[in-house]
């Protein structure tokens, strides 16, 4: 049977582990949280004691940590699982991370060691617990092949595709991001400022999506915002993670980002504002917040299937 190590069993990571458990594989679970540990146990998983325990012997080792600095110490730090791993196993990536952690972890194994693919995701919260995750993966083709059957286990088949070499997955995944954001602090400056200027928000919305201008965002995500839940599926700290490597990938490619800039700069007021565990969809409640303006409406009261943001 294929055994499996998991690193990471937050939001995102418990129900993907507990979809491994489930799918048939042998799975051995770890989180600096023992609580958490203690969780997958009870679903069917063994539990290790550190990173390196639940990489030692694994076909393949799973990180979902929430970034390249979790990932490095869980990889590379003290008892770090890299070490651990045998030349013949893959260690697989699904965090949200950057293209630029990609060069340390070569360094780190040459070319003797075991193979790596990034293969970080999208679906939210609710996309992890019905294993129909979007899943980015970089590195060789052989390897994606090879692996894609235990991460079509996480994902929708359908959505499981390579997209490049090591690091693009992680680059895909940043540009997905960044334009979210983007769209979710457009929106609600839009919103706002037709409400301001007299139009009722239920006409307005419809018109736009009926409009040239409509996009997912207004059609789905924004649903949230008008029964009063800014998501809190996915945090404001892991927001500005993401907005901050993507900015940082701009510099290091030479990519001017004006407006992505501005965007980051938003999200980190609104971290400073509502705090690390603020929801994601943070941008409209800093407009309404500043112009004593409510988006709600009932168009808002969506089924609980379609609340989970797409990030
Ligand atoms: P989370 O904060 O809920 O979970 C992270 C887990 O990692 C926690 O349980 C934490 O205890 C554990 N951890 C931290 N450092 C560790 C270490 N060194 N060793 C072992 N465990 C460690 O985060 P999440 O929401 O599950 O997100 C995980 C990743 O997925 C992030 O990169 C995030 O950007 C990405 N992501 C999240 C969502 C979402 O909707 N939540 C969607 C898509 C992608």
């Amino acid at each position: 049977m294929t055994r499996i190590g998991f690193v990471g069993l937050g939001n995102m990571g418990m129900p993907m582990c507990e979809n491994l458990v489930s799918g048939g594989f042998d799975v051995v679970a770890f989180d600096v949280r023992k609580e958490a540990v203690e969780a997958i146990v009870e679903k069917g998983a063994s539990g290790a004691l550190s990173a390196a325990e639940a990489a030692n012997g694994a076909d393949v080792l799973f990180t979902m940590l929430p970034g390249p600095t979790q990932v490095e110490a869980a990889m590379l730090g003290e008892d770090g699982a890299l070490a651990a791993m045998s030349p013949d196993g893959a260690w697989i990536d699904m965090s949200t991370s950057t293209p630029e952690a990609v060069d340390r972890f070569s360094a780190a194994t040459g070319s003797e060691g075991p193979v790596m693919l990034d293969a970080p995701v999208s679906g939210g919260t609710t996309g992890a617990r019905e294993g129909t995750l979007q899943i980015f993966v970089g590195g060789a083709p052989d390897a994606f092949e090879r692996y894609r059957p235990i991460l079509e286990v996480m994902g929708d088949p359908n959505l499981v595709i390579h997209v490049g070499g090591r690091g693009a997955g992680y680059a895909v995944k940043l540009c997905l991001n960044l334009l979210w954001y983007s769209h979710s602090a457009a929106t609600a400056e839009v919103l706002t400022l037709g409400l301001r200027a007299g139009v009722e928000l239920e006409v307005l919305h419809r018109a736009i999506t009926a409009s040239a201008a409509n996009s997912h965002f207004l059609e789905h995500d924004v649903l949230s915002v008008f029964s009063g839940d800014y998501d809190e599926s996915f945090h404001l700290a892991l927001v500005c993670k993401d907005l901050g490597l993507a900015v940082d990938l701009g510099r290091h490619t030479g990519t001017p980002l004006e407006l992505s800039a501005l965007v980051e700069q938003l999200h980190r007021r609104a971290r400073a504002q509502y705090g690390d565990r603020g929801g994601q969809l943070a941008a409209a409640r800093l407009l309404e917040d500043a112009t004593r303006t409510s988006l709600r409406t009932s168009i808002g009261e969506v089924p609980a299937s379609e609340e989970d943001g797409r990030a």
